[in-house]
């Protein structure tokens, strides 16, 4: 396999599918690297009901593994692993994996996000011991028990919501009042009669030795410190864009969102960028698979006009 692509894509998920579907098809030669969780965020939830063209919803996986099969056929290669490190200072661009280097005439960058902690060490600690940030994955070891769902977006309802299928009763903890959810979802779960909410309180420690057994729940209002035995903690408090590894190469936010200059190509001509890792606004899949799209057709005329 030679090492010199016209188009690299870093990232698995919705936007680097889409966007090596329509560089295959203008019949670029593409390298797609998957990280370790091909799918990305998507192969974490639960079933999508607001992917258009699926009247019944369609599980995650499913839906990446139909976009990464459709991408395979106009021939998308891949590559798992994590793409450790970028130089974009000279062309061909060159991205390194552990085991090798790999050259392209244009890279789009599709990363994507990942779900936020607390950063307080006990939750480190018991991390896969009862602390979790994907319900869908570890909901079934909690039949019959008792878990919170840390947050107040869409992603802690429909968390919060999902977790009532496995566990006997469900915490909903939020730090405020107000919710950043839609209506529908916070009245889906508000309706629901194994979830109590519980607002105005921040996670002070995540209490357990082997496994968690509760949480020390701080008030935001009084400062109070109270005790919540339970078997559970799911996380559902956002995401930071994937860049770190990056290391400076192109520009992003303070956050670390990627910025555009020009349609979907960063501040480096040639490597364009699109999805989670650029667009922390509406972070959905069909609106990273439209960037997806945009960004090959960008990357498509770039490298048309480099000829
Ligand atoms: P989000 O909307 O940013 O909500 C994050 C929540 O976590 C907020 O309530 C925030 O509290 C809280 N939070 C953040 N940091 C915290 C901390 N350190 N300690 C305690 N609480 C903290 O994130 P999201 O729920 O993941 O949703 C992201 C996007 O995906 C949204 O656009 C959402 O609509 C979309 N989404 C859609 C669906 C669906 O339609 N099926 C499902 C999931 C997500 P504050 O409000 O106080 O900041």
């Amino acid at each position: 396999m030679s090492n010199l692509y016209d188009l690299i894509i870093i990232g698995a998920g919705p936007a680097g599918y889409t966007a090596a579907l329509y560089a295959g098809r203008a019949n670029l030669s593409v390298l797609l690297f998957e990280g370790w969780q091909p799918g990305g965020q998507l192969t974490t939830t639960t079933v999508i009901e607001n992917y258009p063209g699926f009247h019944d919803g369609i599980d995650g996986k499913a839906l990446m593994k139909e976009m990464r099969d459709q991408a395979e056929r106009f021939g998308t290669k891949y590559v798992t692993g994590d793409v450790t490190k970028v130089d974009f200072s000279k062309r061909p661009f060159t991205v390194s994996v552990d085991d090798g280097q790999y050259q392209a005439k244009a890279v789009i960058i599709a990363t994507g996000a990942k779900s936020r902690t607390l950063g307080i060490p006990s939750e480190q600690r018991l991390w896969a011991k009862g602390v979790s940030t994907c319900a869908t994955c570890d909901g079934f070891f909690f039949k019959n028990k008792i878990v919170a769902v840390i947050g107040g977006g869409d992603s802690a309802m429909e968390e919060a919501n999902y977790l009532t299928h496995h566990a006997s009763k469900v915490y909903v903890i939020h730090r405020r009042e107000g919710f950043r959810a839609s209506k529908i979802m916070l009245d889906r779960a508000k309706h629901n009669p194994k979830i109590e909410f519980m607002l105005n309180k921040t996670i002070d420690e995540v209490l357990g030795e082997k496994s968690v057994t509760g949480l020390r729940l701080k008030d935001t209002q009084t400062g109070a410190l109270s005790e919540l035995k339970l078997d559970g903690m799911f996380l559902a408090i956002g995401h930071d864009p994937v860049t770190k590894f990056l290391d400076g190469a192109i520009k992003t936010d303070e956050n670390g969102y990627v910025l555009h200059l020009e349609n979907t190509m960063t501040n480096i001509p040639g490597v364009f960028a699109a999805g989670d890792c650029v667009d922390h606004r509406y972070r959905q899949a069909v609106t990273a698979a439209g960037d997806g799209c945009m960004a090959a057709m960008d990357a498509e005329k770039w490298l048309e006009a480099q000829n």
